[in-house]
């Protein structure tokens, strides 16, 4: 079996590969492999029975070529330096790819808030920037929420900033609640530039979106929201799937009584009127769009083999491995690589920054407008790119990706 590669260690083979690709200055590659900076912190929280707990947390700035850093912060229990180092360089290349002007960062506490009173997430939320506060800021590093932080976290972590600085600081932190400075459209960011790159990939391979059949592994919140905003622009969303399993109905599913069901059974399973099947059989379904929206590594060396999908636009980050690429680049499926397909969400953070800094606020339609111009030209620049340099679109993407840092670098004169 293949050695399973930690996260950063798998960051930087991709790294590599671009390089390699790229013909990439050994030195200006060499930079590009490490994190430029990293603060490991001690967070004291004072807790509702009255002792003290210490939580460790991470700060990872990777790079800032390109401008400000940006990225997420997770609060999860099982947080790793080097899972923060691997998100933070995608969050690199990220912005690269959708040529925003920022580089990458990423934010992780070791903590279970499950466990934790409201009270307790508000304390450590302020201790985490009482102690990161000197290295952020909107013009050095501008977090924003990710797995198990929310709005409420950011407004928290606003308010701290604010209060050191003596003033307010929107600009310092994007996804907040919308009275505190969050951009209308943010919540629908993500699914809507999922479906801005699958409307261009349909036009590619020459079919309509509108009609399409589509197929979604996961419905979370991007599997949802992508079923419901897909379904109103006339696509037959046929199968979904949870971690139970997935149902089945040649006919369309209603995005929203399956979501009812989902809610009060904790399950999209025994939908009625559907066919029961396995997530395995889901994947290999005849269908125009296959959207992997769950968990990494999903289509794999094992099962790409059987993909029927004209599309894969992998809303999930990381969905489908490196053997697994090549299987579907030779069957000729046209894939959607993560760090585009799912960077709507961090375009979207970058509108509400400008927002935040002009104190001048868009509509929901000059936020998609401009959405949707970021995202289409993003695929046109890779996809043209893959097919002059005769390569598949992940890589394509990371070579577009990997050339606009590597070039700022270079003018800057770092190496
Ligand atoms: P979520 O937790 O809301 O939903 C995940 C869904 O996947 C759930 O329905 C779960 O039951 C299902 N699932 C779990 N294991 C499964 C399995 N083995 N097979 C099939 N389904 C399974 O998470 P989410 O926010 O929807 O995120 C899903 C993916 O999309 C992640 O990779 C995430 O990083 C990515 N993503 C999400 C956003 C966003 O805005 N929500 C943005 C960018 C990327």
């Amino acid at each position: 079996m293949a050695e399973q590669l930690n996260p950063f260690k798998m960051a930087q083979a991709q790294l590599d590969k671009a390089a390699k690709k790229l013909n990439l200055d050994p030195q200006i590659h060499t930079f590009l492999r490490e994190p430029m900076r990293e603060l490991w912190v001690s967070i004291p929280v004072k807790m509702d029975n009255g002792s003290a707990k210490i939580f460790k947390g991470f700060r990872v700035q990777y790079n800032n070529a390109r401008g400000p850093m940006k990225g997420g912060i997770r609060f999860h229990p099982e947080e790793t330096i080097d899972t923060v180092r691997a998100l933070a360089a995608w969050m690199t290349w990220k912005c690269a790819v959708v040529d925003i002007p920022y580089g990458g960062a990423k934010g992780g506490v070791i903590c279970n808030t499950k466990e934790m009173s409201q009270r307790e997430v508000e304390r450590l939320s302020r201790g985490y920037i009482d102690q990161i506060w000197r290295c952020i800021g909107p013009e050095m590093d501008i977090p924003a929420p990710d797995v198990y932080t929310n709005p409420q976290i950011m407004a928290w972590m606003m308010d701290e900033y604010s209060k050191i600085m003596g003033y307010n600081v929107p600009g310092v932190i994007t996804g907040k609640p919308i009275p505190l400075g969050g951009s209308l459209g943010r919540g629908d960011a993500t699914a809507m530039g999922v479906v801005y790159t699958m409307r261009e990939a349909a036009k590619i391979i020459g079919i309509d979106l509108k009609d399409a059949t589509v197929v979604v592994q996961g419905y979370g919140n991007a599997g949802y929201n992508l079923s419901r905003l897909l379904t109103k622009r006339g696509c037959r969303v046929i199968a979904v799937s949870d971690s139970k399993g997935g149902i089945l109905n040649k006919e369309g599913l209603d995005y929203q009584t399956v979501k009812g069901h989902k809610d009060k059974t904790g399950s999209v399973i025994d939908f009625p009127g559907t066919k029961q099947i396995t997530n395995e059989e889901l994947l290999s379904l005849e269908c125009d769009f296959l959207i992997p929206a769950a968990l990494e590594n999903q289509i794999t060396g094992g099962n790409a083999s059987n993909v029927n999908a004209k599309v894969v636009a992998e809303a999930a980050n990381g969905p489908v491995t490196l053997e697994a690429d090549e299987i579907l680049s030779k069957k000729g499926v046209f894939q959607i690589p993560d760090f585009l397909c799912n960077a709507g969400g961090v375009t979207v953070s970058y509108f509400e920054w400008v927002q935040n800094n002009c104190g001048y606020y868009w509509t929901e339609e000059e936020v998609y407008e401009k959405l949707d111009k970021k995202m289409t030209k993003a695929l046109y620049d890779v996809y043209g790119l893959a097919i002059k340099e005769g390569v598949d679109n992940r890589t394509a993407a990371y070579m577009v990706a990997v050339s606009k840092v590597a070039e700022v670098v270079k003018l800057r004169g770092w190496v």
